[in-house]
């Protein structure tokens, strides 16, 4: 077996994962990165084209900050590579005035305008918008790309040097050594970043690995399509279903998901809410969400030498690259650029 020598060692290069390889790789660290498959592969949590991106967060009011740095970091990655990593294409935020959908974006600093249900009805009559609900346009938020930003973080990582090993299962890890079948590598620091992966190699974590997946619906009547007619949205459509997702040119097509997922009939869902939708899906990728038990992130030390990234809770896409930030900051100790308590993984201990 050859032993190799690194500063940090990150297991798992999804989403989170890649985005700290390429953190830690831009400040000058010898890192190397493992991945069981290919790199933007579509076993794991980081697939199916497209993810919303927001800054209003209804998860958690401290989200905010690290949704703003994704965008800074991809928006200078993109000035490298020419490649766009979220589209401000707007979001449709619909709900009772008293729901989250329509308060927390109001409350998140960012500019939106705010509708009224003739408004909404008007501006978007394929949606079945309910009698009392309101509308909150987000010109900020829009869709953001899993593979593509994957495979572009690990680009960038190892254009700055980092060794990636694709197509390879990190087996075991003990100690400050992380073992494959051909290699042990030996690091000041691990960051583990396995998404469901996770309880694996951490088995004390509280996580509950929910199989989720995404649906991509057509019009009934092909003419009835057009991007303007369903932006991307966030619908609280009752008290016992909320729904998201967005139309897409690339296949003619919106795709729907609906929370929380043990109850909710997706097919169900989409005919109440959209009419003029073909109720069964032509398309379903499975995708997998890790839940906490609060359902924010666990990102943190779990140890003088390791630390986590985790529990994403269906939620953690458009934050990827400020959790790289994050985890780089983490590992080299340098103060954080925002509250990390809130995702603290120890916190479920007592
Ligand atoms: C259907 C669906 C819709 C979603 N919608 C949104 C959305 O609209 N907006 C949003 O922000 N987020 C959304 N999310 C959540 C977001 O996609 C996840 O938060 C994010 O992808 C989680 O990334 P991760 O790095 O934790 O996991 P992953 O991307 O799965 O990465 C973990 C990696 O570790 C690797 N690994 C595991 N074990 C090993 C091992 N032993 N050796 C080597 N490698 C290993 C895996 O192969 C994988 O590549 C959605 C998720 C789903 C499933």
């Amino acid at each position: 077996m050859q032993i190799v020598r690194k500063d940090v060692v990150v297991v798992g290069l999804g989403a989170f994962g890649s985005a700290a390889l390429w953190r830690l790789a831009q400040r000058g660290l010898t890192v190397a990165g493992i991945e069981q498959h290919a790199i933007g592969h579509d076993q794991g949590s980081s697939h199916g084209g497209t993810r919303l991106f927001r800054i209003a967060c209804m998860e958690h009011p401290s989200l905010s900050a690290i949704a703003l740095k994704s965008l800074e970091l991809w928006t200078a990655l993109g000035a490298q590579t020419g490649e766009t990593y979220v589209h401000q294409t707007g979001l449709l935020y619909v709900g009772n005035p008293d729901s989250k959908a329509i308060t927390v974006p109001q409350q998140a600093g960012v500019p939106v305008e705010l509708l009224t249900n003739t408004e909404v009805v008007e501006r978007q009559p394929q949606y079945n918008v309910q009698p009392g609900q309101i509308g909150v346009w987000d010109p900020g938020a829009g869709i953001c790309y899993p593979e593509l930003s994957v495979r572009a973080h690990v680009a960038a990582a190892e254009r700055l040097g980092a060794d990636v090993h694709a197509n390879t299962n990190v087996l075991a890890i003990e100690g400050n050594t992380v073992y494959t079948p051909t290699l042990a590598i030996e690091a000041d620091q691990i960051v583990i970043a396995a998404g469901a992966g996770l309880r694996h190699f951490v088995p004390d974590l509280p996580l509950k690995h929910t199989p989720t997946p995404v649906s991509w619906f057509r019009p009934k009547d092909s003419a009835d399509f057009s991007l303007a007619k369903f932006p991307a949205f966030v619908w609280d459509f009752s008290e016992e279903m909320g729904l998201w997702g967005h139309g897409s040119t690339a296949d003619f097509a919106v795709k729907v998901g609906a929370h929380p997922l043990d109850t909710v009939d997706v097919e169900d869902a989409v005919a109440q809410a959209f009419p003029s939708l073909a109720p069964k899906p032509f398309d379903v990728k499975p995708c997998h969400v890790t839940d906490s038990p609060d359902e924010q992130f666990l990102v943190g030390r779990i140890s003088d030498h390791v630390t986590v990234a985790g529990g994403d809770s269906g939620h953690g896409f458009k934050h990827c690259a400020g959790i790289g930030e994050l985890l780089a900051q983490i590992v080299t100790g340098e103060p954080t650029y925002c509250p990390i308590e809130f995702m603290d993984p120890t916190r479920f201990a007592s």
